[in-house]
């Protein structure tokens, strides 16, 4: 067994507060101040573990659906090579969708009627760019109900805070506990803490 919420730490993909408020914390995009922050690319940019990963049970191997699937088809930029990994385990197509102005569209494979489509995402968050996923897949398929989307999204970090989106139970590797706060009511700000941007600040926040 494998201990996946350390190997992503190890790799530098997720950063957890340790409470230490000397220590920074995280001022997002929108922003709220968190407590960890999850950047998947540092786990996608490894090939090798990105297969450990689809292929050890106690990561995804276990986690992925049986019976028939047709189609793994991951939003972009992160979950592209995911996609590809799950369809190689599962010996089926892999594609993916684009950014489409605010939305996405899925425009460059065929899907036939009535395939049966995996939808895997690098990290849920807010599910918006899942979402964005799978109505694209529904357009491109010719309409709801036109190809079938299966009732789970397999993903690398579930960050939302929910086990299922719109009904599709989340499976990821790893599920951190990560928790956001409007400034006036961060309680690391309270301690002292610095909130700074993390993608620029990365080497500050997770010491590598
Ligand atoms: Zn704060």
């Amino acid at each position: 067994m494998s201990d996946w919420l350390n190997e992503f730490r190890k790799a530098g993909a997720i950063w957890l507060h340790d409470g230490e408020p000397k220590r920074p914390h995280a001022l997002l995009t929108s922003g709220l101040h968190s407590d960890g922050f999850v950047n998947c690319t540092y786990v996608t940019q490894h090939p090798g573990l990105l297969k450990r990963i689809v292929n050890e049970p106690d990561a995804l191997a276990g986690k992925l659906p049986s019976g028939r699937i047709d189609w793994v088809i991951g939003s972009p930029m992160g979950a592209i090579t995911l996609a590809h990994e799950i369809a190689e385990r599962l010996g089926c197509r892999a594609g993916f969708t684009e950014k489409d102005g605010d939305a996405m569209s899925h425009k460059r494979f065929e899907l036939e009627p009535g395939a049966r489509v995996l939808v895997c995402e690098d990290v849920v968050s807010t599910g918006g760019s899942t979402r964005k996923t799978i109505e694209a897949i529904q357009a491109a398929g010719g309409g709801s109900g036109k190809v079938e989307i299966l009732p789970v999204v397999i993903a690398l970090v579930n960050r939302s805070g929910a086990a299922d989106l719109d009904g599709r139970k989340i499976e990821a590797v790893v599920t951190p506990a990560i928790h956001t706060w409007k400034p006036e009511a961060c309680p690391l700000c309270a301690k002292g803490s610095e909130a700074v941007r993390p993608k620029s600040h990365w080497k500050a926040l997770t010491g590598t």
